[in-house]
């Protein structure tokens, strides 16, 4: 499904859907945490593709996200990469991040229906971690 959002997307940017962006986008949806560009990077080596500068990496992912296919979540100076319909805890202080609970089928459901999307957003929820409380 988000392969087909995808090529259709792509289409309408008259841009290729090559075999980097498949495989950033699997790394993305396979992934349970939020990764960083450089961690993308690093997974990237378990794919056969050639491997990327981080430059095209970043420029791959921010057509992704314009595409709707992943989001990004900045943390202070940091960009984060995630799947749809994930949940991350976020320490305001220390800008720590970790993934939060799986949401269950029915706030999902709730989410969609009040911004009128698919499963196109994330979930985070901002405090202050222990060690900052
Ligand atoms: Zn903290």
């Amino acid at each position: 499904m988000k392969n087909e959002k995808l090529e259709r997307c792509l289409k309408r940017k008259r841009l290729r859907n090559n075999a980097l962006k498949r495989a950033i986008l699997e790394v993305i949806e396979e992934s349970d945490m939020a990764l960083k560009a450089e961690e993308i990077q690093q997974r990237l080596r378990n794919y056969p593709v050639r491997k990327p500068a981080i430059n095209t990496i970043y420029r791959t992912l921010q057509i992704l996200v314009d595409c709707d296919v992943i989001s990004a979540i900045n943390v202070g100076q940091t960009r984060y990469f995630t799947k749809h319909g994930a949940s991350y805890f976020i320490c305001r202080e220390c800008n720590r991040l970790i993934s939060g609970p799986k949401l269950p089928e029915e706030v999902k459901r709730k989410i969609a229906k009040w911004f009128e999307t698919d499963d196109a957003f994330e979930m985070v929820i901002y405090n202050l971690c222990k060690r900052c409380k």
